[in-house]
């Protein structure tokens, strides 16, 4: 096609290349969900719907992505690992970038209706996004574990912070004085002596956040069958039931194994199922890390 006398303002569009070899770690947030947690009237300190909801919007991404291997979610903001090999849309930047945040955003909305059946949305929700790139397994480990931290620091606060407003009857103002230069420590005695609560035994979803997974499966059917026919393994009640902490397949999840043996006049590559799966482990130590390398390499 013969280009108009105005298609060299194209040239002023940049490539922008992720540095090949080095692995992607995607974040969004919710933009201002401090104001759309009231507006919502999210429970406080955690609201469950709203936390799933999140999860689901993740799970979304990573069906649709195969090439993002790992999740991990808390309060309004999510984190996804790539393989670090991934070519997904050439390694463009604002390409993955955008289509990612714009995908979570719009499985975030498709979605609020099953989570929040009796709350409509106010205002449409928005998301930033961002990419980073760590050179090495140390710096993806440390990543997830700054992630993982972050979410005990605020999970144990905003606790004490709503335990003291909720069931203290101070006001937002008090509490945060009751809280200034508190240690770890601390919190944990004023929940369990003012209030009952023992911390270490809240729900590992706040404690811990969400860990989306892709495992995989460790018997690949046929090759020829998975082609043919991605299976969708019990996930009939999907969207409305987000699994969770359990095995479930996604549907059609497929990733390049060796794992079987080449047949004659058959096609050598072929392919091993994955399924996702959703944790509230722990992801600091190596016992996360240590039976899944298939996440870093
Ligand atoms: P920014 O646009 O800079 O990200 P923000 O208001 O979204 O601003 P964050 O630091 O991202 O600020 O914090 C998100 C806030 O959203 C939390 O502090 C909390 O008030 C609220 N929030 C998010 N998820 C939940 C949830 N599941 N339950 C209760 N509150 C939540
Ligand atoms: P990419 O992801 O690279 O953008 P694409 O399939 O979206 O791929 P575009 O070059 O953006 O390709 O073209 C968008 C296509 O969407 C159009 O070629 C057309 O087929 C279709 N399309 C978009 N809007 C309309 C519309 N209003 N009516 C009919 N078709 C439309
Ligand atoms: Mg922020
Ligand atoms: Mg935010
Ligand atoms: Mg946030
Ligand atoms: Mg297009």
């Amino acid at each position: 096609m013969a280009n108009s006398k105005f298609a060299y303002v194209r040239n002023f569009e940049l490539p922008d290349p992720l540095l090949p070899g080095t692995s992607m770690v995607f974040r969004l947030d919710g933009h201002s969900f401090h104001r759309f947690s009231e507006e919502h009237k999210f429970s406080k300190p955690n609201d469950v719907r709203a936390l799933q909801l999140m999860d689901c919007a993740a799970r979304t991404i990573m069906e649709e992505y195969k090439d993002i291997v790992l999740g991990f979610g808390e309060s309004d903001e999510f984190s996804f690992l790539l393989r670090k090999s991934t070519s997904l849309y050439n390694r463009r930047q604002s390409k993955i970038c955008s289509t990612l945040t714009s995908l979570f955003t719009s499985a975030y909305v498709f979605h609020w209706k099953t989570f929040f059946p009796d709350t409509s949305l106010q205002y449409p929700p928005s998301f930033d996004g961002r990419i980073v790139l760590y050179p090495s397994q140390r710096e993806i480990r440390d990543y997830f574990s700054w992630r993982q931290a972050d979410t005990h620091i605020n999970n144990l606060y905003n606790t004490v912070f709503w335990a003291l407003v909720l069931q203290g009857g101070q006001t937002t103002t008090e509490a945060h004085a009751t809280l200034r230069g508190t240690v770890s420590a601390q919190k944990h005695e004023i929940l369990f002596k003012r209030y009952g609560i023992n911390y270490n035994e809240l729900d590992p979803r706040f404690r811990k956040g969400s860990v989306i997974v892709r495992e995989l499966v460790d018997e690949p059917a046929p090759s020829e069958t998975i082609l043919a026919q991605p299976i969708n393994n019990g996930t009939s009640q999907e969207p409305t039931g987000l699994p969770e902490q359990a095995n479930v397949a996604s549907p059609g999840s497929l990733v390049a194994s060796n794992a079987e043996k080449p047949r004659p006049g058959k096609k050598t590559k072929t392919k091993s199922r994955t399924r996702i799966e959703i944790l509230h482990c722990d992801i600091i130590a190596d016992d996360f890390w240590t039976p899944r390398p298939h996440l870093l390499e």
